[in-house]
């Protein structure tokens, strides 16, 4: 595996970081996840204007230019010895003796480091037979447009699910569901298809506005409307949207012990719909 460190290409045995990086010390950085199908990155220019959106966001200045990083990544995704899957980028405030305040610093450099992390296949069986959710409490904070690196509310909820036999986390504010704890949630009812609005309590994910972008294309009604936990529980379709996993029926929930199945138990016609929309998308993904 070949890791870009800043503008180096190195091998990650020699990818070496300080341990005063903030980004170790504070989870003071953000990142990205881009998906490359045979060899071509999906949405890799929105991903990056996200992350630059990211480092703004938190005072880190972006001075890279998209276009140099972007040929660098092709550069890496070629260097890998399979064809699909996914790379990861993050980006700190840099190196500096331990201090809350950073302001004062003025030769403090961001540090990036990309890597390609392993072979990702689509994961079509499970696109097709769906999984099973657990509904918690979201105890992140409130800035969770920011993809920040800090993951420990996702990470402690995603664990929970685990250990519960489900494979995602869906997470609710005082009863509003926001988006799962590496996902975005949509629910179909009464065939229209509804969202979390893109506030800062959820990441806007790539694979969401795809997907909006879809329904708007596909004539499926869209709503940027959050929906409660009752409203979850009584949909007729329900999904996952995300870079990794993308378009992932939710079949059935557990919450307070109990198990319901969602809708027909079974992926719902809406949601096959946007997947194979998806599908299409993906073939014809435009060589970088
Ligand atoms: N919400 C959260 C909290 C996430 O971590 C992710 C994935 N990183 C998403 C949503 C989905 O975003 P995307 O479609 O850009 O992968």
């Amino acid at each position: 595996t070949k890791v870009l460190l800043n503008n180096r290409i190195v091998d990650l045995k020699s990818a070496n970081v300080n341990i005063l990086d903030r980004g170790y010390q504070f989870g003071d950085g953000v990142y990205e996840v881009v998906r490359f199908y045979d060899h071509a990155y999906f949405e890799l220019e929105a991903h990056l204007i996200r992350l630059k959106e990211s480092c703004e966001k938190i005072n880190i200045p972006f001075k890279m230019h998209l276009k140099k990083l972007e040929s660098d990544l092709v550069y890496l995704m070629n260097t890998c010895d399979y064809s699909t899957g996914y790379v990861y980028i993050q980006i700190t405030r840099g190196v500096m003796d331990r201090n809350h305040i950073y302001r004062d610093q003025l030769d403090l450099k961001p540090q990036l480091v990309a890597y390609t992390v392993k072979e990702e296949k689509r994961p079509l069986k499970l696109m097709e037979q769906g999984i099973t959710v657990h509904v918690t409490d979201d105890i992140r904070w409130l800035l969770c447009d920011i993809k920040s690196l800090n993951l420990l509310g996702s990470v402690l909820a995603k664990n929970k699910a685990h250990e519960k036999g489900a494979k995602e986390a869906v997470l609710h504010r005082d009863g509003i569901i926001t988006e799962g704890s590496s996902t975005n949630v949509f629910i179909v009812k009464d065939g229209t298809l509804y969202t979390h609005p893109a506030n800062n309590l959820i990441l806007n994910g790539i694979t969401r506005r795809v997907i909006i972008d879809i329904a708007k294309k596909e004539g499926i009604p869209i709503k940027e409307t959050a929906f409660t936990i009752d409203e979850f529980l009584n949909a007729d379709e329900a999904f996952t949207s995300s870079t990794t996993a993308e378009i992932m029926p939710i079949v059935s929930v557990l919450l307070d012990e109990k198990t319901y199945a969602l809708g027909t138990g079974k992926r719902g016609v809406i949601t096959q719909k946007i997947q194979d929309a998806y599908s299409d998308l993906i073939a014809k993904i435009p060589q970088n």
